[in-house]
């Protein structure tokens, strides 16, 4: 099995987190912005810490001003996830950097992100949906913007609702007006919990904004309740192993717990989050989760089959993706 052939769906990738060095360092160029210190001396992001890395990607994201770098950061993002087997990416879009959350112009910014996804289906047949999010640390006044963009624009495109940013601020609770007006425009619900905050996060997120899919989730495994109540209900998780790691959250692919929370009946996915400044893609996750945990071609099978079960979009995008998943010879 070529890992970098098999058919891939994700669910959890940041649009911005996902800008290759490259495509950044030449906008920056274009515009005189000079921001080289967020690049090593390879040319990828370098940070330190958690706190370093929030800082390198404000820095890095800060020469993306107008909708024509949006469309470019799309064509960008795409090019590298079909180079990786990626046949369905559910991006994360943020309205609060796109026109700072004005419907007008979040409107024309995602015109443009959405002719620039065409072409890219076009192309290399890769399906571009977008979930848009809040941000957490802004707190909830601010959350109520973006949660009214989503639903001026929800449809066929913008599919789903969620919240990023840091877990550690204020609780789910505080956001449920954005959650509920989300849910009333059609949008299906996720939220980043479980990652910096523990188990508790991750049962608030479900019962307080009624969340279908948990971003990251994986501290969930500290509460076996939890891990069975997931179980049961069928929440999805959107785990991104390799950012798990790469943040220190785990100390090794090894010790990661997505294979355990499989063993106990949760469904899993398979994401990288912001994968260059992991120094990760679909690819490299899909081989570390095999040299990690003997997964083959079956595993790898079923977690496309659990992303495709729990992706956002339309019965008919979904049964294309179902064609295409069936015809891949495992
Ligand atoms: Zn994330």
């Amino acid at each position: 099995m070529s890992m970098r052939d098999f058919p891939k769906l994700e669910l959890h990738l940041h649009l911005e987190g996902a800008a290759p060095p490259a495509f950044i360092r030449g906008l920056a160029r274009e515009k005189s912005v000079d921001i080289s210190g967020v690049f090593g001396a390879d040319g990828g992001y370098a940070f330190r810490d958690f706190g370093h890395f929030l800082q390198v990607y404000e820095a890095a994201t800060s020469v993306l001003t107008t909708p024509e770098d949006y469309a470019r950061l799309v064509t960008a993002v795409l090019e590298e996830s079909a180079a990786n087997g990626v046949i369905y990416s559910e991006v994360f879009l943020s309205p609060d950097f796109c026109g700072g959350s004005d419907v007008a112009a979040w409107r024309e910014y995602l015109h443009a992100m959405q002719e620039a996804a065409a072409r890219a289906e076009a192309r290399d047949g890769i399906v571009l949906r977008g979930v848009v999010t809040c941000i957490r640390h802004f707190g909830p006044e601010r959350a109520r913007a973006p949660a009214l963009c989503a639903a001026e624009t929800a449809g066929a495109f913008i599919t789903g609702f969620g919240i990023a940013g840091d877990e550690t601020a204020g609780r789910p609770r505080d956001f449920t007006w954005s959650f509920d007006l989300a849910r009333e425009a059609g949008l299906r619900l996720t939220a980043h919990a479980g990652e910096w905050g523990g188990p508790v996060s991750v049962r608030e997120a479900i019962a307080d904004l009624g969340v279908e899919r948990i971003g990251h989730g994986v501290r969930a495994a500290e509460d076996p309740r939890l891990v069975d109540q997931l179980a049961e209900t069928g929440v999805v998780l959107e785990v991104c192993p390799g950012s798990n790691v790469a943040l220190g959250l785990y100390p090794s692919w090894q010790r990661h717990p997505i294979q355990t929370l499989r063993e106990r009946g949760v469904r899993v996915t398979v994401s990288t989050d912001d994968p260059p400044f992991f120094r990760t893609s679909m690819v490299r996750e899909y081989e570390e989760l095999a040299r990690a945990f003997g997964w083959e071609a079956g595993d790898f099978l079923e977690i496309a089959r659990n992303a495709l079960d729990a992706a956002f979009c339309d019965a008919d995008t979904k049964g294309r993706l179902a064609d295409r998943l069936k015809d891949h010879p495992t």
